[in-house]
């Protein structure tokens, strides 16, 4: 279980499928990615190895200067496809991966469930892109509605999204690891430092309650009531 998000002018292809790779230790069933491109979320995912999804996506054709990645070490719905993360709500406008639990994940689905809202899988995950989706029906900016559906969560998380919309990276975590490595003109957000150690050493730890937002202007990082925080630069002395 991991994840890794990256944003990059040249693509971000390439170093979240590197970053999968360099998760494997944490153990995996199942992996996935999705990468943003002309206002659409191109998503690959499937039960089995980070070489299997690298050599899917080479069929696949797709690329895009952000994008999030994970391993997936199933709590909730066996390790099939389907229940491989990213996760999306029904209109592909949000893509989610999510390392941890959802305690009250079955309460969220059936009231989503009742407001019309159709899963595709069995995982607590879904219901995040779903709560996103509530939220951007109701006029949220992306950031509103991200930060909208992580406050209902109970449970342990590190969560990644992108938006179809925008070029950005939004993550948080409780409870979960989440690492962010600041490179020159290149960022990523991921579990653990090896996801990204080839491309840059430089790192901020993130700490439960912390907002990270990443656009190709920068990054900001707050907590849950908005207001900035400041996390260490810390230059890793770390052989990739
Ligand atoms: N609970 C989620 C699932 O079962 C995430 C598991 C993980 O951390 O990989 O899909």
């Amino acid at each position: 279980c991991g994840i890794t998000a990256c944003l990059r002018a040249e693509g971000s292809l390439e170093p979240i499928l590197t970053g999968l790779k360099r998760l494997e230790y944490r153990g995996y069933d199942s992996a996935g990615l999705a990468v943003v491109n002309d206002n659409r979320i191109g998503l690959v995912k499937q039960a089995g190895e980070v070489d299997l999804l690298s050599k899917l996506v080479e069929s696949k054709d797709i690329e895009g200067t952000v994008g999030i990645g994970h391993t997936r070490w199933s709590t909730h719905g066996p390790p099939t496809d389907l229940n491989a993360h990213p996760h999306t709500d029904e209109r592909g406008s949000v893509a989610v991966v999510h390392n941890g639990i959802i305690d009250n994940y079955a309460a969220l689905k059936s009231h989503l469930e009742r407001r019309g809202h159709r899963f595709a899988s069995d995982t607590d995950t879904e219901v995040i892109p779903h709560l996103i989706e509530e939220e951007l029906d109701q006029g949220a900016s992306n950031m509103e509605a991200f930060r909208a559906a992580i406050s209902v969560l109970d449970g342990t998380y590190a969560v990644a999204a992108v938006f179809s919309d925008e070029h950005a990276i939004y993550a948080t975590r409780h409870g979960s690891p989440l690492v962010f490595g600041e490179g020159d003109d290149e960022w990523f957000v991921a579990s653990d430092v090896p996801a990204f150690v080839e491309y840059t050493n430089r790192v901020r730890y993130l700490h439960d309650g912390d907002y990270i937002y990443i656009s190709a202007d920068g990054f900001e990082i707050t907590d849950a009531d908005g207001d900035a925080v400041d996390r260490p630069l810390e230059e890793i002395d770390w052989d990739p």
